[in-house]
């Protein structure tokens, strides 16, 4: 593979990296390289978190062993190359899941600790990093150390949600969590209205171990989908093969008609109130068809994922979806949640107690920055804050106003390491 195939998820046309080295082994030290390094996982973030333009990229996926699985306490230590993917084929069968999960199982744990990432659960259980029992960290000087949340615990707070920028995290051991059955069921309610939506969700949050709901971004008044589930104590029989996009057409497939088209669609479709499946079109319906991202064509889309405290909760997120309305841009990868107060392990942890919204917005240039820069407005004034692992344009201004903790978490930093997103957030 050459440096051009590490690219980020949203394929923007970012410069490449200078160079991609491999770790040779996790006890093996780091290469000797001029300028900067940064650690890279499987390069499911959207924007330049984890690209290093100029720099070089330490890829990581080659460290993928089990180290040791307890099958009685669900702890499992694995090298941080691993996919979540893996793990879920090792764990589900003899009873045991990931504590937390974001929306695809083609993400290292090593990227899971680096963007301290969220799923479905954050709610009930929290962000990845509070899973994370400890894991090494090695250093550019060579040193490594066990964090834990006792252990090194000033370590273990800056790196997870970190961004890769304190180290590079080689293994870690998870607390995984108990299932009686592969399957999951689901309860699927229509809503009219963000009232109608805050209402159900915040029961569905009482009764359900996970809640997200899909949103018809352009619709006049918000509607949309909301999908409760909690593990069953069944099995389900497993899904079809992917399908995959064979290769990017000329032209972004989504466009403001298509995408009426499929929003009406989608949301009048017949919803069983209530069914049990596979975990995996639950957790993981956009893993069904491989290289997805192609669909925007060869200038990449963007995501924009924005949290909001609740105080501020439901005007900000109407403000926000009438200015995406008005713009007639977004997708029908729309998603709207709500996170929990239980406070995130790590100092530039994302979720926060909140209601989160993340669309994907094809790239058209000028309209699309413009209107991004009409949600930061918004985003800002409620107190809110952006997401690092979802972001390819936010401004150093945007990223100070959303992290407070920043300037406790810098001296942490490695002096070798930095990537894209830094640069552009703390030196322009
Ligand atoms: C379809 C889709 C759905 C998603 N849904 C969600 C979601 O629901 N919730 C959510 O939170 N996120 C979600 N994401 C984002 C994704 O979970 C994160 O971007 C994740 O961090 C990607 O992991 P990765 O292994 O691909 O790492 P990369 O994207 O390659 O890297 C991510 C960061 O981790 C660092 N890193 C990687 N490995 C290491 C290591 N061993 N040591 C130190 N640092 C390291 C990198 O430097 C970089 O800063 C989604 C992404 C996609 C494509």
């Amino acid at each position: 593979m050459s440096a051009g195939d590490f690219t980020a998820w949203g394929r923007l046309g970012w410069p490449p990296a200078a160079a991609v080295r491999a770790l040779a082994g996790r006890r093996a030290p780091l290469p000797d390289v001029a300028g900067t390094l940064l650690p890279y996982g499987n390069g499911r973030s959207y924007g330049d978190s984890c690209l290093n333009p100029g720099g070089t990229l330490l890829a990581l996926r080659g460290l993928d062993r089990f180290i040791a699985f307890d099958a009685d306490t669900g702890i499992l230590a694995c090298e941080a190359g691993t996919l979540l993917a893996d793990i879920l084929d090792l764990a589900v069968p003899r009873g045991w899941f990931l504590p937390v999960t974001p929306g695809t199982r083609h993400v290292t744990v090593g990227g899971a600790i680096a963007n301290d990432v969220h799923g479905k659960n954050h709610h009930a259980a929290g962000a990845f990093g509070a899973h994370v029992l400890s894991f090494e960290l090695l250093r550019s000087d060579g040193s490594r150390r066990r964090c834990s949340p006792l252990e090194n615990a000033d370590w273990f707070a800056a790196t997870v949600g970190g961004l890769g920028l304190t180290g590079v995290v080689t293994q870690a051991e998870l607390q995984l969590k108990r299932i009686a059955g592969n399957a999951v069921a689901v309860r699927n309610t229509r809503f009219t209205g963000l009232d109608e939506f805050f209402a159900l969700n915040a029961e569905a949050e009482k009764t359900h171990e996970y809640a997200v709901a899909w949103i018809d971004c352009l619709a006049k008044t918000p509607r949309g989908v909301l999908m409760g589930g909690d593990h069953a104590d069944t099995d389900a029989p497993e899904p079809r093969g992917e399908k995959r996009v064979p290769l990017t057409p000329p032209l972004s497939l989504i466009n403001n008609a298509s995408l009426r088209a499929f929003n009406a669609a989608y949301y009048g479709k017949p919803w069983p109130t209530a069914q049990t499946v596979h975990y995996r079109p639950y957790f993981y319906p956009l893993d069904a068809i491989g290289c997805w991202n192609r669909i925007y064509g060869p200038r990449g889309f963007y995501q924009y994922q924005s949290v909001v405290p609740p105080a501020a909760a439901r005007a900000a997120t109407a403000e926000m979806l009438a200015a995406i309305a008005a713009s007639g841009q977004g997708s029908f990868l729309a998603v709207l949640k709500n996170f929990g107060d239980q406070p995130s392990p790590g100092l530039l942890s994302f979720p926060m107690a909140g209601t989160t919204l993340a669309l994907d917005f094809p790239n058209r240039g000028a309209p699309t920055l413009k209107l991004f820069e009409r949600l930061d407005a918004i985003v800002r004034a409620a107190g809110g804050r952006l997401y690092p692992a979802k972001d390819a344009r936010m401004s150093a201004a945007m990223f100070r106003a959303g992290y407070p903790r920043l300037a406790e978490f810098t001296p942490y930093v490695d002096p070798k390491f930095s990537s894209g997103f830094w640069r552009r957030v703390m030196e322009n």
